[in-house]
């Protein structure tokens, strides 16, 4: 069985000794948690100084975004070959900020997919609609959209290494969480998907993350439906206590008798 997989998008959040800080309080906090993996994907100034600080932990490392070339004149911009040498494991691709303030399309962020699965980076890729998408009822057209842009020219067992995270933009960073019910509605679509397209075993593998205003009070019910694999938390990860409230609550899941799928 899967275990939770909780992480923390810090965004464009905290100095290094901000980071440093923060990092050593939830690596105390969680350090008695073995049933929880547990991603933090800091700024990129502070990837080095968190990588060195989680060394000797389960911890593990991710950023929130990358360039699909290994190096050239893209000024301003970060390669896989630059993650890894961080050690990163983890990458964010695809986030409704980078679609909409970054104007990120399918098209681009499929080519990151390709290029952090050729770097055995694991993307963590986000989809997810609009409030006027889903009010005019176009939700799971939309993440179906940018689900099979995303993983265009993808081969099973490269999808088998991706995470997916569903991320209702109307629920980032407003506190409107969807409901358990509402996600675990698009997640069980996803897995669909996943089945129909890749196989199966694929779509049991893949791990499905939900996103938007999650909290210690939500986490639970989130992570009782049984497609609810984990979740992509942003503010709430930047506040030590309630990042690892929210660990420790999903970790509980197992013990909370999952259903089977
Ligand atoms: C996010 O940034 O991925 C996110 C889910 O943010 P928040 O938890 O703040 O809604």
């Amino acid at each position: 069985m899967k275990h939770p997989l909780i992480a923390g998008n810090w965004k464009m959040f905290k100095t290094i000794p901000e980071t440093v800080n923060l990092i050593n309080i939830i690596k105390a906090g969680v350090h008695k948690i073995t049933d929880c993996d547990i991603v933090v994907c800091p700024a990129f100034t502070t990837l080095a100084a968190v990588s060195k600080e989680i060394e000797d932990t389960k911890i593990e490392l991710g950023a929130q975004n990358m360039h699909y070339e290994t190096e050239g004149a893209f000024t301003g911009e970060i390669s896989p070959l630059m993650l890894k040498d961080v050690r990163c494991r983890y990458v964010i691709l695809g986030h409704s900020e980078r679609r909409q303030h970054f104007k990120e399309t399918d098209e681009l962020i499929n080519k990151k997919v390709m290029a952090a699965l050729k770097y055995n980076l694991v993307p963590i890729l986000c989809v997810g609609e609009t409030l006027e998408e889903r009010e005019a009822r176009h939700a799971f057209e939309v993440v179906k959209q940018q689900f099979d842009r995303c993983l265009k020219n993808l081969k099973a067992e490269e999808v088998a290494r991706v995470v997916i995270a569903y991320e209702p933009v109307w629920a980032i960073g407003t506190g409107k969480t969807a409901t358990p019910e509402q996600a675990e509605q698009m997640h069980s679509y996803i897995r669909r998907l996943l089945n129909e397209q890749f196989g199966e075993e694929v779509g049991e593998k893949v791990y499905i993350l939900y996103g938007g205003s999650v909290k210690p009070d939500n986490i639970a019910q989130l992570m009782a439906k049984p497609n609810v694999d984990g979740a992509l938390v942003g503010g709430a990860s930047i506040k030590a206590e309630s990042f690892i409230q929210i660990v420790s609550n999903a970790s509980s899941k197992e013990a909370a008798n999952a259903p089977n799928r």
